[in-house]
């Protein structure tokens, strides 16, 4: 059957709904009233971009395209997805109603499909952080690098509760107690902006509801066989929690409750989800998961109609779009989806059209295009990667390393690897080894600390140590894997070439420490006592510096175990309360002094500075001096005016005069400390001073008076008393 509906021969911006001043709700309704049926089931269709030409998205008027993992236009840069994105949305443009497709892709460590974007450490090193405030700051990133390429959907985060580490899909999660999750629904805000139709707002998804990480014997899509009770308590907190913060979407989980596909179970999604947790976005079905639902292969009449009844209002079937629509107008016509669920899922989906702004700003903010992989964001990252290695041994306090004198010796499998220190879904689905994208490794990050400090050799297996090395970095684990070929029902241990590499390494009597670079704890307890220094550095992104960071001491390790460390994979699943003995608790990391100098990170922001001696030309600044481990040298002080910021003077000590100032004017001064390096700290927090009317020089006096917390400091406001002439 033909979906295309005669156009309305109507002018542009003739209807309601292409208003912006009226409320969403009003814009729904009518451009709901102008719709015919196929164009509502076009709305719930989710077609794959190598599965559908900018014309289909027209021709059927599609809702929405999606890049499933590693789908990426050619070549992969960012300005190619912006320019592909804008042919699809153009397309639906130019259909009679001209209702903007919305784009989905997953951006679940940065937008990790498009070559040459920051990647930030996965699920399970964010855990380890326990900060939810910078793992808002990394959703804000994440958006705008998502949002230069023309992108308007994430299908992230995922706030699996990961209970059993035999599953592939363990580094997607936060943590394995629904806390950490429930916390770090922080990216969501951060995704989403302070509103949806703001700068570089993206629609976020909390996925998978609900139980994914709960699947017997941690098998994907398997079966979570659970009381509700348990299920309740263990697994929906993280769902609320992304309510809560006005989640525009959720994704359905392949896995089964009690051996009910989620992908048709009506009680826990419209029920549970919409009704007692008053979720009022769109649910969108996983990868052809409705496929599932009947048991058979191919998408089936009762596939659709289940999942459509069950409430899933958007359905991702990347490549049985049109038979998706020929099987749900067939239900409809039949009676056995009624129309006023059609309208309801329809009306869930544009209103967060509507509310993104795709009608006013359909196309590609070009802005945000030079974000993708900017400084600021890939120094996010490694702060990130730093605050997630979590110090599980130091024998001997071999850590933190020194950065000078003699030699240090790198070796194993992810020493010198991009690919696999970022894992899976980086630019492709299942991830590889090897320089899949721009980044940093951690040898590189190793190499920068220490410079010309010492000398660092490096061999993939450890051959050509010998006893002469100071210290050895192994840095080992597992190569890139995603969902279902990442489970591993048998051995939880290092391979086999990982373990020859340590020997190698061990052989030489020098002390060693291992990096384990893997998405999930590992059965390393066998191995220990061998090592004088272990850290988990899960799956760090792009940016292996942060490694270096910590393992040098230039930062503090503050990482804690987002899971439960096992003794022995027969312990799985293995998890905090449960009366088994871990290797390492849940909670579990240790901590070092910083030392070893910093050259590479700014000193921190002097105290704020005080103004003296007003005069109607001058005044006298003095403030605290800033600390850093390879010392200040000097202090920039500055004039703002508004954001700008005009050089005032420059001085070493912590106090210094500013002079040639106009009588009876206000001024705002703020100091920025500098290091061996010229590294700049932040800026310290302001004085504004009000330098006096007449005369010159003494006689005036500056009290601080009122004092309030500001962004980046405190603000002082000085009352100046000419006391004299
Ligand atoms: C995964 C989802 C993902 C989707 C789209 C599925 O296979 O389970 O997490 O969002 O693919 O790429």
């Amino acid at each position: 059957a033909s979906l295309v509906t005669a156009p309305p021969a109507v002018a542009a911006a003739a209807f309601p709904y292409q208003d912006p001043t009226l409320p969403v709700a009003t814009r729904v309704t009518d451009l709901m009233s102008r719709m015919s049926l196929d164009e509502k089931l076009g709305q719930m269709t989710q077609a794959e971009r190598g599965s559908v030409s900018e014309a289909e998205v027209g021709t059927y008027r599609l809702g929405s395209v999606l890049s499933g993992g590693g789908s990426a236009p050619s070549p992969n840069t960012a300005t190619a997805w912006a320019d592909m994105y804008d042919r699809y949305q153009n397309a639906a443009l130019a259909t009679p109603l001209g209702i903007p497709v919305i784009y989905g892709v997953d951006a679940v460590h940065g937008h990790n499909n498009v070559h040459g974007a920051t990647i930030f450490p996965h699920n399970i090193g964010l855990g380890a952080t326990r900060d939810p405030a910078l793992v808002q700051r990394i959703g804000r990133a994440v958006a705008e690098e998502v949002s230069g390429t023309g992108i308007d959907w994430n299908f992230a985060p995922c706030l699996c509760v990961a209970r059993n580490d035999r599953w592939g899909r363990t580094y997607e999660s936060f943590g394995e107690t629904p806390d950490l999750p429930s916390s770090m629904a922080s990216i969501i805000t951060g995704l989403q902006g302070s509103a949806l139709n703001g700068p570089a707002s993206v629609l976020a998804t909390a996925k998978h509801y609900v139980g994914d990480g709960g699947t017997t014997g941690g098998t994907d899509q398997g079966n979570t066989q659970l009381s509700e009770t348990e299920l309740r308590a263990v697994h929906l907190p993280p769902f609320e929690a992304a309510v809560e913060r006005g989640v525009g979407s959720v994704m359905i989980s392949f896995s089964s409750w009690n051996g009910t596909k989620l992908h048709g179970h009506q009680y826990l999604i419209t029920t549970v989800l919409k009704g007692e947790l008053g979720f009022d976005g769109f649910v969108v079905s996983d990868w052809n998961g409705i496929d599932q639902i009947d048991g058979s292969p191919g998408t089936s009449a009762q596939d659709v109609r289940t999942a459509v009844n069950a409430g899933i209002d958007m359905v991702m079937v990347p490549v049985e779009w049109r038979r998706f629509i020929d099987l749900l107008r067939a239900e409809v016509q039949a009676g056995r989806v009624t129309t006023a669920r059609v309208d309801d899922a329809v009306r869930r989906v544009l209103t967060k059209k509507f509310e993104l702004g795709l009608f006013e700003k359909p196309l590609t903010d070009r802005s945000y295009t030079s974000s993708v992989g900017s400084a600021a964001h890939r120094a996010l990252a490694r702060e990130a990667v730093a605050k997630s290695q979590v110090v599980l041994k130091n024998a001997g306090n071999v850590l933190p390393l020194a950065r000078t004198g003699g030699k240090l010796f790198v070796a194993g499998k992810s020493a010198d690897d991009i690919g696999n220190q970022s894992g899976g879904w980086t630019i492709s689905w299942q991830g590889s080894s090897g320089n899949t994208t721009t980044g940093t490794t951690i040898l590189q990050g190793i190499r920068n600390t220490v410079g010309s400090g010492a000398t660092v050799t490096y061999s993939r297996d450890g051959s050509g140590i010998d006893g002469t090395y100071r210290a050895a970095i192994a840095v080992v684990g597992e190569t890139p894997y995603a969902e279902t070929t990442g489970d591993r029902p048998g051995s939880l241990g290092l391979d086999t070439a990982d373990l020859n590499t340590i020997a190698t390494l061990r052989a030489s009597g020098v002390p060693v420490v291992v990096v384990l670079v893997s998405g999930r704890p590992m059965d390393v307890a066998a191995q220990l006592s061998g090592w004088n220094a272990l850290v988990a550095s899960w799956l760090p992104g792009t940016e292996g510096q942060g490694v270096a960071d910590v393992l040098f001491g230039a930062t503090q390790p503050t990482g804690k175990l987002p899971m439960t460390w096992m003794s022995s994979a027969s312990q799985q699943p293995i998890n905090a309360g449960d009366g088994k003995t871990p290797l390492f608790a849940q909670g579990f990391g240790l901590t070092y002094e910083p030392s070893g100098g910093d050259d590479t990170s700014p000193p921190t922001a002097p105290g704020t500075p005080v103004a003296s001696a007003v005069t109607s030309t001058s005044a006298t600044l003095t403030w605290t001096a800033a600390t850093d481990d390879v010392g200040v040298t000097g202090y920039d002080v500055v004039r703002l005016q508004g954001s700008a910021e005009t050089a005032a003077t420059t001085s070493t000590t912590a106090s210094a005069s500013v002079t040639g100032l106009t009588a009876n004017t206000s001024y705002t001064f703020a100091v920025y400390a500098r290091d061996a390096a010229g590294n700049r700290s932040p800026r310290s927090g302001t004085v504004t001073l009000t330098t006096t009317g007449g005369g010159t020089g003494g006689g005036c006096t500056a009290t601080p008076s009122t004092q309030s917390q500001w962004a980046i400091g405190y603000v002082i406001q000085v009352t100046v008393t000419n006391t004299g002439t």
